[in-house]
């Protein structure tokens, strides 16, 4: 993606500024909103590559600029947000949002955010041609149309739960789900005792999947919030 240009939304100017000389030192190209108003307005004049977005601003809720984005556009939206509030990120995500980045960040954190959204941009403009029956992240691969799953060419023995996650998961690369959004997409509800089975099936994915039960290489467990696919090379 050559030189991408983001959006940042944010009322507080410290934070702002701190945003912006980040992105300014790295040769990304931005524009910045202070309010709601504003932020809806540039999203849809300008059509940025990516979106930082507060979730406290002073005249809208940020959970309604994501609705209002939404109803038109797929571009990725990376929340800002306080430590304390899981249920804001969780209701952000579900809203469409793609990541979240916790308040106060270092900018280490948020160089690596937008590296993952722009290989998710990458991927979902498809640079990697136009087959999209086949998935291929690293060793697993899914084969759409034959509907079975692969692991460096050996075929995956999975229930069709765990294929079912599988290809949620690979849909979704680079963007966390939510217990919910999972849930619903699975079992079309989403009670409590779906979130227990979910971990369930996500242990025995990854013991299929993972090279190691430590430290997950493919899927990234958000705790109290769910789980994302990452990119691997
Ligand atoms: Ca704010």
């Amino acid at each position: 993606m050559a030189n991408p240009v983001i959006l940042v939304i944010e009322d507080d100017t410290p934070v702002r500024n701190l945003i912006v000389t980040t992105l300014k030192t790295h040769e990304y190209r931005f524009l910045t909103a202070k309010n709601g108003a504003e932020a809806v307005m540039m999203a849809t004049s300008h059509n940025p590559e990516v979106v930082f977005l507060d979730l406290g601003l002073p005249d809208m809720d940020g959970i309604d600029v994501i609705r209002q984005i939404r109803s038109w556009s797929n571009m990725p939206i990376i929340v800002i947000s306080a430590r304390s509030d899981d249920a804001d990120k969780i209701e952000a995500l579900d809203a469409g949002a793609d990541d979240y980045l916790t308040k106060p960040f270092s900018v280490d954190e948020l160089l690596a955010r937008l590296r993952v959204t722009i290989r998710r941009l990458s991927l979902m403009t498809g640079d990697g041609g136009s087959d999209h029956s086949v998935y291929t992240n690293g060793k697993p691969t899914i084969d759409h149309s034959a509907g079975v799953a692969y692991l460096d060419g050996e075929e995956l023995k999975l229930t069709s739960m765990e294929y079912k996650l599988l290809c949620l998961l690979a849909r979704n690369t680079g963007k966390v789900l939510t217990h919910t959004y999972i849930t619903q997409n699975i079992w079309g509800r989403s009670w409590d005792n779906d979130v227990a089975s979910l971990r369930v099936f996500m242990t025995t994915l990854r013991k299929k999947i993972e090279p190691g039960p430590v430290s997950p290489k493919y899927i990234q467990t958000h705790v109290g919030i769910g789980y994302r696919m990452l990119k691997v090379d």
